[in-house]
């Protein structure tokens, strides 16, 4: 059984990602902050799971927040063995600047803590998604490395989910199964 797994802040653009990969719509839960569980599709012995939104949502106190964490941690943790790559989903947009505000204020990004727990426990690499906002996409892209301390881009994939323009990151994905021994799925 492999898996592939989806994780990010919330309203980041991952269920429009997941849809346009897949071509199947996500069930989204009527009303945040209310269920924290994934979403899976099933391709024969291949999980896609779209996991939680995690950080801040509006109107959801924090003690949830924490707990939508601690969920996809143990998740996670639970199902290394299976998880043949993480795609960690950011606003390529917002990302600089979230980064930066909670650096300012001396506090680790929550988006950083998860990449580098991704990053420990899995192969990961970024979906840098709504790259249609972004003005200077070459720049961008750097401060993104820079900040998740990677040392090159190529794992940064620009995609814009609300276009459908995926590309790249499909076939990365098709890359990764085809060494997992599963050129037969996607
Ligand atoms: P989720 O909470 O991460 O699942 O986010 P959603 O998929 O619900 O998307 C959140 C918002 O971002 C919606 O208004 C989407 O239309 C918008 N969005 C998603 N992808 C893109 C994109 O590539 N570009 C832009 N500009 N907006 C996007």
């Amino acid at each position: 059984k492999h898996e592939i797994i989806f994780v990010g802040r919330s309203n980041v653009g991952k269920s429009t990602l997941f849809s346009a990969l897949f071509g199947k719509k996500v069930r989204k839960g009527k009303k945040p902050g209310t269920t924290i569980k994934p979403n899976f599709l099933q391709y024969r012995d291949l999980l896609i799971t779209d996991l939680p939104g995690y950080g801040y949502i509006r109107g959801v106190n924090r003690d949830f927040n924490e707990r939508v964490k601690d969920f996809i941690v143990h998740y996670i943790e639970n199902n290394a063995n299976r998880i043949i790559v993480s795609v960690h989903v950011i606003d390529a947009k917002a990302f600089p600047e979230v980064v930066e505000r909670w650096e300012s204020r001396g506090e680790i990004p929550v988006d950083i803590e998860m990449y580098e727990f991704l990053d420990e426990v899995s192969n990961v690499i970024v979906a840098a998604n709504k790259i249609d906002k972004v003005e200077n996409v070459d720049e961008t892209l750097d401060i993104i490395a820079e900040k998740l301390g990677m040392l090159s881009r190529d794992m940064i994939f620009p995609v814009c989910a609300k276009k459908g323009e995926v590309k790249p990151l499909k076939e990365e994905l098709k890359k990764r199964l085809v060494r997992a021994g599963r050129s037969d799925l996607l």
